[in-house]
């Protein structure tokens, strides 16, 4: 089966961590990896950001990276993305067209469904979508101030969401809470609805040796470690979990924060917002900023840390959650989105509400100074069972061979 992913901002092969790039790159890059593995030919094509890689580069066999120009070389800010997306379309329908036609298009994001979407206008290719995001959902949890939440870029987001739901042979959603936004906020038919949680890559993201692990990170070996991965947006929650990591210091006078992703340890033009913060705070010698890291060194840090903060005001599905999971790490987290979901076993973790430092300071000491072992293999369980990527990855191409079959395709 030949498969064509449209990523429109999210390159499988960027690193990510940093400003623009987090969990759509990761999860794209998995599954076009696992995809290839079981014997499709997968295309995922994004935009051609840096013209110091190649224009098609293979993620694993079977599977490659095509990058296609739009707009300007650089790095483009989400919400940039409308100024090149006629652009980014246009180079889509080509590739598909100098392909000879994939049997299946998957679009991930609400740019890439519009190039899904004009591609079909053109060619009958049945579609699948992953929202990664909702508009809707979004701007309720972090309200109206940013520029991608202003009006006409919300109303555009809105009508493709709502465009792709009602064209697409199948929309993937990935939680139960998901599916019932999808169904309620966009009109989704419930027929084209798919529920398919992400997985992650359990031999890749795999409990090591915590004493070791510290050691090679240069952390303490006795002190409590929490520890935070992901983008430095506002809405991932970081404020607050300075503010709630001072409180726990408090009760744990040796505890450590460790933030991978974000700003890197030293920058050129000074402290960034967050070492500011953390200044500000008193806990410059607490608090261990560690920059952006490859994804396959996340294992490590999940494995040296006691528990994982996923602070969010939003997050549609939140790999690091499960990712700590798979570790043996148990989670904090706010009661928002797919980590209502992951986080719902009480072993595994704790949820709190968003934008309530002091809770989330409590919940942290909850699990730093409670039954370690028990909720170790909890999370371990939790993630193998309901999270595996294998299983993933055969879900998605159930609902390839089907919408491929009642198109005709195959
Ligand atoms: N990540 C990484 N290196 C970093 C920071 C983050 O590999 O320095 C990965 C992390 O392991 C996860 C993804 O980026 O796979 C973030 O995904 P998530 O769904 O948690 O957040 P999103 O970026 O989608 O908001």
């Amino acid at each position: 089966m030949r498969v064509l992913h449209i990523s429109d901002h999210a390159d499988p092969l960027a690193t990510p961590g940093g400003e623009f790039c987090g969990g759509q790159n990761v999860y794209v890059r998995e599954l076009a990896r696992r995809l290839g593995g079981a014997g499709c030919t997968v295309d995922v094509v994004t935009r051609w950001a840096d013209r110091g890689l190649a224009r098609r580069e293979p993620i694993a066999p079977g599977a490659r990276t095509v990058r296609v120009p739009a707009g300007p070389v650089g790095p483009l800010p989400r919400e940039r993305f409308g100024e090149v997306l006629d652009e980014f379309c246009e180079g889509v329908v080509r590739l598909h067209e100098e392909a000879g036609g994939y049997d299946v298009v998957h679009s991930h994001y609400w740019y890439s469904a519009v190039a899904a979407l004009r591609l079909a206008d053109r060619h009958p290719v049945p579609l699948v979508h992953t929202h990664h995001s909702l508009g809707a959902v979004r701007r309720a949890a972090i309200g109206r101030d940013t520029a991608d939440e202003a009006g006409e870029h919300f109303a555009a987001r809105h009508r493709t969401e709502r465009r792709i739901g009602l064209r697409a042979a199948a929309v993937v959603a990935s939680s139960t809470g998901e599916l019932t936004d999808l169904q309620r906020l966009l009109g989704t038919p419930r027929h084209a609805l798919q529920m398919v949680p992400p997985g992650v890559d359990t031999t890749l993201l795999a409990p090591r040796d915590p004493a070791l692990a510290r050691a090679e990170l240069g952390l303490p070996a006795e002190a409590p470690v929490v520890l935070f991965v992901g983008r430095l947006e506002p809405r991932k929650g970081w404020e607050d979990l300075v503010r709630a990591f001072a409180l726990v210091r408090r009760a744990l006078p040796e505890a450590v924060l460790v933030v991978v992703g974000g700003e890197a340890p030293q920058r050129r033009d000074g402290p960034g917002p967050l070492a500011a913060l953390v200044e500000r705070y008193g806990l410059a010698g607490s608090v261990e900023l560690r920059g952006p890291v490859p994804h396959a060194a996340t294992a490590r840090y999940y494995s040296a840390a006691d528990v994982t903060a996923v602070p969010s005001h939003y997050e549609p599905f939140g790999l690091v959650a499960v990712e700590s999971m798979a570790c043996g790490t148990p989670v904090v987290a706010t009661r928002v989105g797919g980590l209502r979901w992951s986080v719902a076993d009480p072993r595994v973790g704790v949820l709190v509400p968003p934008r309530d430092p002091a809770a989330l300071a409590t919940a942290l000491v909850e699990v730093l100074t409670s039954g370690a072992a028990e909720r170790r293999q909890a999370c371990r369980e939790r993630a193998a069972g309901v999270y595996g990527a294998e299983r993933w990855a055969g879900d998605i191409l159930a609902v390839y061979h089907r919408v491929a079959a009642a198109a005709g395709v195959e």
